[in-house]
Order: C-alpha cells, then structure tokens, then sequence
C-alpha cells in the first residue's frame, strides 16, 4: 500500500528504511523465536552500531528508550542515595525528569548564549556538599566544553554524564562524543536523527560499569540470582531489527540533512541568529534551530508557517527551571530568553528543496 499523501510538513519525519530490508530482518526473528531478553539481532545492532560511532561495544548497552537510559546511568553511577545533580534547563525535559525520578534534585545552571550548552564557567558556584554529579546535555549535538567540566568534576569529585540524545555519531577532536563523561546515553526515538523506533543506549567509561548497567537493566536478574534492585530497561529484537535496518542508509541520512542545512544557511543568511558550534566538530545536522529577535517574532513566524501546513517546533521551551513541579527557583536569565525565541525548523531526510525555500521565504520576510 502506498503511503498516504499529505502536504503538512513537521518539525522532523521518521525516516523508515525500504519495507523489504527491514521484512528480512523480521524474517530473521521468526526463524530464531526469539523476540526479545538480548537475543541475535540485539547482539548484532549492538556491534554494529558501535561499528558506525566507533567505540567499544563492551561499554555499550541498548535500552528500551533513551529516557530509561538516563535513569540507569544515574543509577548506576550514583545509586539511590539522592543529592543534587547540576543540569541544564535548555533541553527536553527528560533530561529532568529522569533525574527527579531517580530520586536527586536538579539544581539548574545557565547557558552559554552562543552553544546554547551549561555554562561551565557558572557551575562552580553551584555546587554544595550535596552536589553528586554532572549532567550535560549536547544540546542539538553541539558538544558541551567538556574540558571544562572534566576539570571541575574531577577538582569536586563529581561523576559526569552526557545527555547526547542529539548526538547519534558526533565527533569531537577526531573521536566519538561518546568517550567523554562517566557516561553518555543516545536516544534513538522516532523522531531522532537515528532511530529503532523507540531505544536509547548507554555508552559508560569502564567495562564493570557497563556490566553493573547490563545487569540492572534486565531486574538485576543473573541466572537464577536476583543479585540487586533492577528494572525492566530492554530493547526488543523488533527494534534492533529497525537499528540494523536503519544503520545501512545512515551516511545518506546525514548527508542529505548536511544538504538541506546548507540550502538553509545560504537562504537565511543574516536574517537569523544561529547557536555557534564548538570547534573542532564533525557534526550530525540534527537539528536546524533559530533564533528570532523575540517571542512575538516567533508567534508570527509560527502563525504565517502554519497557513502553509508547515509545522516547526518550539525546542526547547519552556526552559526547565520554570517547570511548575519545581519548587527551588532558579535564575537562568540566557535560557529563559533563549527559550523564548528558538524555532526548530523542519528537517529531515529527503527533504525537498521547494520546502526548503518556501521556509526560508516565509522566515525572513
Ligand atoms: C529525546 C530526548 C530524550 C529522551 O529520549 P527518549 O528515547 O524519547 O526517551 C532525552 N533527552 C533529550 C535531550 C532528548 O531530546
């Protein structure tokens, strides 16, 4: 059946491989009988993505999505003793959530204006006796000073974990982003730029750590041993199915997001603010967000945009520190107004050209 036709254009569209090379790989689960608990295509996915980000795939662990991915590197990091966890208020907000249901507190520290990431040189002077760790986030896949942070982590004796949903095959200083930090965790959700549908990973510092991770994730189950408190965090082979699906087509992914980012960057130039991007990157494109000169600068952008179908998106906002649940305030005047006036603005693989210039038409006028 073909898919349906639609004009309405979003923020992103799934990008879903060839239905015959994902059906052979479906194929390949009915043969085995085996659905999930880490099977062959798990196995497989897991190799193979690390294959592609080029790190070792015995600090890695495929997770049921990235939100859960977060708790149990927080869990696994910093157990259940609670504390504080400095983050950021420009992300998503599973970034907090994870860490208030892991039972810690999120003390908030403002952006850099330009990256849009924490502010390292601000975190110091959050931190109390109570402070446990460290969580970034690379916000759109820019990548956080993770000189900086190492340094003050390591002066306090914090753990560090990265948020890098955005950051699926990000390198900086010629490796994986992922090799920076305790850990980081990926999300491969549908609308992020590599997907299984839903799914996330966790990539830790050192192999005992992964295993502790590995063992939480399935109820602290080994054997016929209950060893600690775990959960249920697993990915099923359903999922690794479209991983290894998926994967095959991620260099004309990023290749053809890079061609829509250029077409973007040569249309809108000088009419929009942009986040600037940490030196020495080889980035992902995830993301295409600007900066208007104000909120009502954004309703009207929105408002013209929506007569056309197109859907952009307000990420991030609001910025966490607003949350109504928390009750600590916060001043984050950067990521305040940054929230305020930051549009998200379609793209996707295969993205035509024809929106790309109607977008960017409408943006500037
Ligand atoms: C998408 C996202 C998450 C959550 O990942 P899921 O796989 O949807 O649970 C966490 N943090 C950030 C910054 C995200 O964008």
């Amino acid at each position: 059946m073909e898919p349906k036709l639609t004009t309405t254009i979003n923020v992103t569209k799934s990008f879903l491989p060839p239905r015959e090379e994902f059906d052979r790989l479906v194929d390949e689960i009915w043969t085995n009988g085996q659905l999930t608990n880490n099977g062959a295509l798990s196995k497989r996915f897991e190799k193979e993505v690390c294959g592609f980000l080029g790190v070792d795939d015995k600090k890695f662990t495929f997770v049921a999505n990235g939100t859960l991915s977060l708790q149990l590197a927080i869990r696994g990091l910093l157990g259940d003793g609670g504390g504080e966890i400095i983050t950021t208020p420009f992300t998503y907000v599973a970034t907090t959530s994870a860490i208030l249901w892991e039972g810690f507190q999120p003390v908030y520290v403002d952006i850099d204006p330009e990256t849009l990431n924490i502010d390292p040189d601000k975190i110091e002077s959050a931190i109390t006796k109570n402070t446990r760790a460290i969580l970034a986030v690379h916000v759109f896949g820019n990548p956080c000073n993770v000189e900086k942070i190492q340094k003050i982590a390591k002066k306090h004796n914090l753990k560090v974990i990265y948020d890098a949903a955005h950051a699926f095959g990000v390198r900086y200083q010629g490796k994986s982003l992922l090799e920076y930090g305790d850990a980081s965790i990926l999300s491969f959700h549908a609308t992020k730029l590599f997907h299984t549908i839903e799914g996330g990973s966790i990539y830790v510092g050192d192999d005992k750590l992964a295993e502790k991770i590995e063992l939480l994730k399935r109820f602290g189950h080994d054997k016929d041993d209950y060893v600690q408190l775990g959960i249920n965090a697993k990915a099923s082979e359903f999922q690794a199915a479209m991983g290894l699906a998926n994967l095959t087509h991620i260099d004309d992914i990023i290749e053809s997001r890079k061609r829509a980012t250029k077409l973007y960057d040569s249309l809108l130039e000088g009419a929009v603010e942009r986040p600037v991007m940490t030196d020495d990157t080889d980035y992902n494109f995830a993301y295409y967000p600007v900066l208007l000169r104000d909120e009502d600068r954004l309703h009207e952008v929105e408002n013209k945009l929506a007569k056309k179908q197109i859907y952009p998106r307000r990420y991030f906002y609001p910025s966490l520190n607003m949350l109504h649940y928390i009750n600590e305030t916060y001043s984050c005047p950067v990521s305040e107004d940054v929230a305020s006036r930051i549009l998200c603005l379609p793209l996707y693989h295969g993205m035509d050209e024809s929106v790309i210039k109607e977008i960017s038409k409408t943006v500037k006028a």
